[in-house]
């Protein structure tokens, strides 16, 4: 991997003062990343506008948004502060393959970052570990930073095999070379949890983080003590707070609650404590 991987390209965008302390501090924020997955149209870029708006006041969190393909372009015109960014790639860069994008065509569209190994992906399309490895290598070379999703079915975790199941995705799809760390955030996201109103007590989401981040550091050294580890999985305004608390959770990447301002403002608010006004 080339040296412009190590500068994120969220930090890029945001930040023209080039301090690595600055770097540094902005990275320690929670990151909460929105997943419009199919949902949206140009109606609702309103809210996307509206949670732009909002962030400028609430900078104690780096906020992103990942709404469908059709509305990355739109969305980077409304939001000048938040992050947006696509939730899927190809691996390839070009080619024949009818109905799917690349990740240059996802960056020229204006997407800064791409989400992988979404576990709708993985059960919808039967995306393996190699496969979104693929896919995050693809967005990493153009230029984007990845968010590589992971997470146990309820059976996987009724079996006492979360942890390993977990870690062996990680392993699979979590891709490597220097200054990779830099540009890879991990999102931790039960399967069991998404979009279903339950979460994992803050024992076990303390636990599986902690189990990640020593993974992380075994494959990349030091630097795996920054890559960031989200939790998703049916966060709100209510539950944030207590989940954004918990050691080693970085963030959150937010489904449902992130379609309306509203709710999404009330889960930024409530995972850094800041005032909405
Ligand atoms: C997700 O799909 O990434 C997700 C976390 O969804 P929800 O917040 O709706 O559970």
């Amino acid at each position: 991997m080339g040296s412009a991987l190590a500068t994120p390209l969220y930090f890029r965008h945001r930040i023209a003062d080039p301090d690595p302390t600055v770097k540094k501090t902005m990275a320690l924020r929670p990151y909460i990343v929105g997943n419009w997955k199919m949902h949206g149209t140009r109606a609702m870029l309103g809210e996307a506008r509206a949670i732009d708006r909002a962030a400028e006041r609430l900078m104690k969190a780096e906020v992103a948004l990942a709404p469908p393909f059709t509305l990355i372009h739109a969305t980077r015109k409304e939001a000048d502060l938040i992050g947006v960014g696509a939730q899927d790639c190809h691996p390839a860069e070009g080619g024949a393959h009818t109905g799917d994008i690349s990740a240059p065509m996802l960056k020229d569209a204006g997407a800064s970052f791409c989400i992988v190994g979404h576990s709708e992906r993985r059960s919808d399309h039967g995306e393996s570990d190699g496969v979104v490895k693929s896919k995050a290598e693809a967005a990493l070379n153009a230029g984007m930073s990845v968010i590589v999703c992971v997470g146990e079915s309820e059976a996987e975790r009724d079996a006492g095999r979360a942890e390993d199941v977990v870690l062996a995705q990680i392993e699979g799809s979590v891709p490597r070379g220097e200054g990779v760390a830099d540009s890879v955030t991990v999102a931790y996201e039960p399967v069991w949890a998404i979009g279903t109103g339950r979460t994992p007590t803050t024992d076990d989401i303390a636990a599986m983080h902690s189990a990640i981040r020593n993974k992380l550091v075994e494959i990349f050294g030091n630097s795996g003590e920054g890559v960031r580890i989200l939790y998703g999985g049916s966060v709100n305004p209510d539950n944030a707070g207590e989940i954004l608390a918990i050691e080693h959770v970085s963030g959150a990447l937010v489904g449902g609650a992130s379609l309306t301002a509203e709710k999404f403002l009330g889960v930024i608010v409530a995972a850094t404590g800041d005032q909405r006004d």
